[in-house]
């Protein structure tokens, strides 16, 4: 009776890590989508800004800080689409959800918040306290535009 039992929740267990692989997959591609979409919109947006010239002189320069903005945004996307490559990599290889620093588990409602996060919460406080003193709260997934922590973009690139 006992080992019965504990076989069952041994196997649930399992279930259970392998449903939330999925669901953590799913979430990843679906996060991948919208930032290519979004690339795409605003990769045409920079492209009819560049082709429909404006007539006087303010609009030029409207139009060229639009420009500005756009880039500057579809690289904060593309940050973004890096690191949800890295961490459909990190899935292929079996460490999605660990911790890059301490190997340890990343907590699932951080996953939700930051599915292609590298490290744990403890991990990434560590490392911005250490590199931008004050700016502990960069990676806050409570943020409505989310803006990829400087190293996230250091552990793509390895
Ligand atoms: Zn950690």
């Amino acid at each position: 009776m006992k080992s019965k039992t504990g076989g069952k929740a041994k196997k649930s267990r399992q279930n259970e890590a392998d449903a939330r692989l999925k669901n953590l997959g799913k979430l990843l591609a679906r996060a991948r989508e919208q930032a290519l979409a979004r690339v795409r919109v605003l990769r045409k947006e920079e492209q009819d800004d560049a082709v429909e010239l404006p007539a006087d002189d303010l609009d030029v320069a409207r139009s060229l800080e639009d420009i500005e903005t756009d880039a500057g945004l579809i690289e904060r996307y593309e940050y973004q689409l890096k690191a949800i490559d890295a961490a459909l990599s990190r899935l292929e290889r079996g460490r999605y959800g660990i911790c890059e620093k301490c190997k340890e588990e990343i907590p699932i409602e951080r996953l939700k918040a930051v599915p292609f996060a590298a490290y744990c919460i403890d991990c990434q406080k560590k490392r911005n306290e250490r590199r931008r003193p004050g700016e502990g709260d960069v990676d806050e997934p409570s943020r409505n535009v989310w803006t990829p922590p400087e190293e996230l973009k250091e552990s793509v690139d390895e």
